[in-house]
This record gives structure tokens, sequence and C-alpha cells, in this order.
């Protein structure tokens, strides 16, 4: 089923990101992930695209095609870029439409200092028109970052170019993981102003040790609010604390973005299903009343 789709018919969406193994790990394990994920009963799970690797679109549509044929789950396949010639962009749709995967992120992916970037691709939106022109029947989603892209910080040429990216075929977008709430509803507010009128889905990471948000804020140039970095600084000695403030932050997120009528939670699990199960546990109502 095309996610555009799944939101006609859910009052939310609930949906959970995984990535492929790493190198050094068999394929294998990302069975163990699935077992538990799928448990939890997501709308879909989607899967990340490799920086880099030559084969990270086959390893992407691989385990897309296990979360679709195995596990039963609508799948998205992360697809990016900037390392690609249009003929590996051809080949991997083909590879993605020959599995039936019906769902595309499309992304430019980040810029590599050791690897230039290929010249056919610039930004998304150049991938999203070249994956419509293909002829393929994909729904296509897009990225998005309440903050801004941390490439400009300019928040109304970051919303300018979305809404360019949104209008060349995008159905449905994804935001970076955030910490404040209030960040992404002034986001919602300039999306809507922009014109920008499919549904959104929040990503929210559940940060349960100091290293992970160190990495993360580092990475993807999240804010961190006062709240959260005392909460932080408070258990970051004692991982089971960190562990379940990290998991009770993330709660609170989630309800509050659902009662504030946000459509949909992307769940980045850093593929702990263990972590995302007490975090489904916890909302489970919420779900449900979601559901009726
Ligand atoms: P774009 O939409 O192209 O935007 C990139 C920058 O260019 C922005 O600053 C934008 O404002 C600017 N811009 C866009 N169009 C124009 C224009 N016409 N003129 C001037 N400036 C312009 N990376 C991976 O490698 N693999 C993954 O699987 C992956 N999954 C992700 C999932 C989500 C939900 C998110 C939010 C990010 C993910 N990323 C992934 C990271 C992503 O690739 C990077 O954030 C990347 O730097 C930007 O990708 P984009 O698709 O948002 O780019």
């Amino acid at each position: 089923m095309k996610i555009a789709e799944l939101f006609k018919e859910k009052k939310v969406v609930f949906s959970f990101e995984v990535f492929p193994p790493k190198k050094t790990s068999s394929i294998d394990t990302i069975y163990q992930t699935l077992d538990g994920l799928s448990d939890l009963k997501p709308d879909f799970i989607s899967v990340t695209y490799g920086a880099g690797g030559s084969n990270a679109s086959v390893i992407t549509a691989d385990i897309a095609s296990i979360i679709k044929n195995k596990y039963g789950i609508e799948p998205m396949a992360h697809l990016t870029c900037v390392n690609s010639s249009k003929e590996d962009v051809e080949k991997a749709l083909g590879v993605l439409n020959k599995h039936g995967i019906e769902n595309i992120l499309a992304l430019r992916g980040d810029i590599n200092p050791e690897l230039p970037p290929q010249t056919d691709f610039k930004y998304a939106s150049e991938l999203v028109s070249f994956i419509k022109e293909q002829g393929y029947d994909f729904n296509i989603s897009g990225a998005c970052y309440p903050e801004a892209h941390p490439e400009t910080r300019d928040k109304i040429q970051d919303i300018r170019n979305l809404k360019n990216k949104v209008d060349m075929g995008v159905d449905h977008l994804v935001s970076q993981l955030f910490f404040d709430n209030n960040d992404f509803y002034s986001f919602m507010e300039r999306a809507w102003i922009a014109g920008i009128n499919v549904p959104i889905e929040a990503g929210i990471m559940p940060v349960v040790n100091k290293a992970q948000i160190e990495r993360m804020a580092s990475l993807c140039g999240a804010s961190l609010p006062v709240k959260f970095v005392k909460m932080m600084q408070k258990f970051e000695d004692s991982p089971e604390a960190m562990r379940d403030a990290g998991i009770a932050y993330a709660v609170d997120q989630i309800v509050d973005l659902v009662s504030n009528g946000v459509r949909g939670i992307h769940l980045y699990t850093m593929n702990n299903p263990v972590i995302a199960k007490r975090i489904c546990d916890s909302i489970s109502g919420l779900r449900g009343y979601y559901q009726k």
C-alpha cells in the first residue's frame, strides 16, 4: 500500500526506521530486529540507505522486500542520489520495482568530504523529478528539517526549497529528529504558510545513552532544550536511569505531538526493538484511541 493511502485511512500513522546491519555483521541480524519490531504492528517500516556504498541500494531493497514479504508490513526504501549517476538510480528503481516496493524516501544524502559528489543530481528535488520521469508508480516521500537543514539554517529559504521539492512530486514528508516540540510546531506553521499540504510525520529518537546523543546532536545539529540537557547531566552515570528517562522523554514528546494534531510519528528505532516496545506499550491506549 502507498503511504499516501495510509494517511487517508488512519487518523495517526505510527512508523519505524531501521538501518541495514553493519558490514561486519551478517544480514541475518536484521531478522532479530524485525521479529521484535513487527510484533509492535507499525503502519510501515523505512529502511535507510548506506552512505557511499556501491551495494547500498541492493541491501536496502532486500531488507524492504523481507519487511513486505516475510512480515507483511509496508516498507519504505530510502534512496540517496548525491553519489549516484542517473544510470545507478535507474537500476535501483528497477530493483525496487521488481521487489514490489511501492514507497521510496527520496534523499540527496550527506556530502562526504572524502567522496566527491557525482554531478547528475545536486538536490533531492532533482531525484524526485527523475523518479517521476521513469514512469513507475512509486509513492515518493521526502525529508524535512524542523530546525532547518544544517547547511542553510535560513528557515525561510529552507521552506521554499522544501515547497519546490514537494511540487516536484513528493507525497509525504518525514522530519529530522528534534527534542523541542515547539520547533516542530513552528516548522508546521511555516510549511502551512508556504502551501505544503502533504502529510508530515514527526521524527522521534529515544535517546537512551550519552554516546548516542553526542553523536546525534553533532550529526544532525538538533538543539537540546534545557529540560533535556538537565536530564542527561543528571543521569549520565547510570545507564538504567538514562534509558528510562530517555524513553519517558520520547513518550512525552509523542503524547504532546499527537494531542496537538500531528498526523504521524516516525520512530528512529536504532534497530532496538526493546526500546521501541517500551515506547509502544506506553502509548498503546493512545494508538487504540486513534484507530477507533
Ligand atoms: P535536499 O532536500 O536536497 O536539501 C539539502 C539542502 O539543499 C538543504 O539545505 C536545502 O534547503 C537545500 N536546497 C534544496 N534545493 C535547493 C535549491 N534548488 N537551491 C539551493 N539550495 C537547495 N542520509 C543517508 O545517507 N541515508 C539515509 O537513509 C538517510 N535517511 C534520512 C531520513 C530522514 C527522515 C532524514 C531527515 C534524513 C536522512 N538522511 C539520510 C540524511 C540526508 O541525506 C541529509 O540530511 C542530507 O544532507 C539532505 O538530504 P535531503 O534529501 O533533505 O536534501
